[in-house]
């Protein structure tokens, strides 16, 4: 049986933080790792981005290798005993532990049809598919609007596929920017080429040899199409996997609930990365945080704290995203709903949109503008309150 001071359970980006911080200070605590996927810990983001712009394969893998450590890969914890310090696998294995993290990310959410015939990308696994399909196939459709959606998008039209886009919004990225800047996006994207069908639903799909005949609402019911196509990606949402910390009886609410150090309501275990929700002192509210930035940092807190060496995490994590060469970072609670002010230095090419509730700014969008992360975050720390001209020319770019 397995003995370990650590037990991590996820193979992800929090995974492989986690055990590094733990090797800062703890040089001989033994180290398991049990993940899902057949692959060793490696960085997501290039798979929606720069492997798509030539990045080897081989740069995704994180290293150096850490000393001590015991991968178990290709293995889903069935369940966790807390009262008794162990955790059984899909094989029966049992792993025992001092301390035990959760990183166990989240799942896509799926569409009602099409099983197997749609690729949710997520995993090296569904990159390495949708890189095969792309080899051979010309035609693709994109389900979904979001961070997956238009980064896929941009992805496939930059390699000369035929790329439609099928969103049930009013455009790319409608959750978290303001319209004006929706329909600047989509026009862009359609100007590169990629169909972008709005207020529309992929409702069903038939296997058609060896393509995908997609079937395709949109707002007026009677307009159903359908677009026959060679792969079909989707990306709309993942649901965190909280299934293992609730039946361990540990505290679960929207993300398994972690206090400052991040240990979930049992002291030996704690919970990081797009799982864990925890309070941010800046927005003064609990949250979770489905980014890279996030995983990394709190994978790396909560390593540190396992190890003894815990300090508040009140970090509050940045994220970022090319659309082919339009990109941004941004902090915070980017709700399109909020009250957005828009600092245009350029429209659209260069600028700050600021999301104010309650007179708080809660999310800072930097569009073209770098190098102004913690400015934003200082903003979203003040009290206010602020008006929307407060705000216009508080964060300077480049000029
Ligand atoms: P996402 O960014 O949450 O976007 C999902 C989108 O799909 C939403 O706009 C959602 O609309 C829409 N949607 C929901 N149901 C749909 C349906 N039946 N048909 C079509 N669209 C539908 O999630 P994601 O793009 O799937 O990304 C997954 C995760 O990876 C997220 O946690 C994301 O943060 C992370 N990720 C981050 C980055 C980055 O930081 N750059 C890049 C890639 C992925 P509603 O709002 O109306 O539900």
């Amino acid at each position: 049986m397995p003995r370990y001071r650590y037990l991590i359970i996820g193979g992800g980006m929090t995974a492989d933080a986690a055990t590094r911080a733990i090797r800062e200070v703890d040089t001989d605590g033994a180290i398991g790792l049990v993940g899902d996927e057949p692959d060793p810990p490696y960085n997501r983001p290039p798979l929606s981005k720069g492997l798509w712009k030539g990045k080897p394969l081989e740069s995704i893998w994180r290293t150096p290798r850490i000393d001590g450590l015991e991968l178990h890969l290709g293995r889903h914890i069935r369940s966790l005993d807390v009262a008794h310090k162990q955790a059984i696998d899909d094989q029966g294995t049992t792993y025992t532990f001092e301390k035990c993290l959760l990183a166990t990310g989240g799942t896509p959410r799926h569409l009602p049809f099409g099983g197997d015939q749609i690729i949710y990308f997520r995993t090296l696994g569904d990159y390495r598919r949708l890189r095969a399909l792309v080899e051979r196939g010309e035609r693709f459709a994109v389900i979904g609007g979001g961070f997956i959606g238009s980064e896929v998008a941009a992805a496939l039209a930059m390699n000369r596929k035929q790329v439609t886009m099928i969103i049930p919004e009013i455009g790319i990225g409608a959750r978290i920017f303001p319209s004006s800047l929706v329909q600047f996006v989509s026009t862009y994207y359609r100007e590169h080429g990629v169909e972008v069908l709005v207020h529309a639903s992929a409702v069903d799909l038939e296997v058609r040899k060896d393509k995908v005949a997609l079937k395709v609402r949109s707002a007026d019911p009677s307009e159903e199409r359908e677009i026959l196509v060679d792969g079909v990606v989707a990306g709309i949402g993942i649901q965190p996997n909280v299934a293992l910390a609730q039946e361990a009886g540990l505290l679960v609410d929207n993300g398994i609930v972690v206090d400052t150090t991040l240990q979930t309501s049992n002291p030996d275990v704690f919970a990081a990365g797009d799982v864990a929700r925890f309070f941010n002192p800046a927005l003064d509210d609990r949250i979770r945080v489905e980014h890279e930035d996030n995983a990394n940092t709190m994978g790396r807190a909560a390593g540190l704290a396992m190890a003894g060496h815990g300090e508040p995490y009140h970090h509050l994590p940045f994220f970022y995203s090319d659309l082919f060469d339009l990109g941004y970072e941004a902090v915070g609670d980017l709700d399109a709903r909020a009250q957005v002010v828009e600092d245009w230095r350029e429209p659209y090419r260069e600028g700050v949109v600021y999301y104010l509730r309650g007179g708080r700014v809660r999310g800072v969008l930097l569009w073209n503008v770098w190098e102004q992360v913690d400015s934003a975050r200082h903003l979203i720390g003040e009290p206010g309150p602020f008006q929307p001209a407060d705000l216009r020319g508080r964060i300077p770019g480049p000029r």
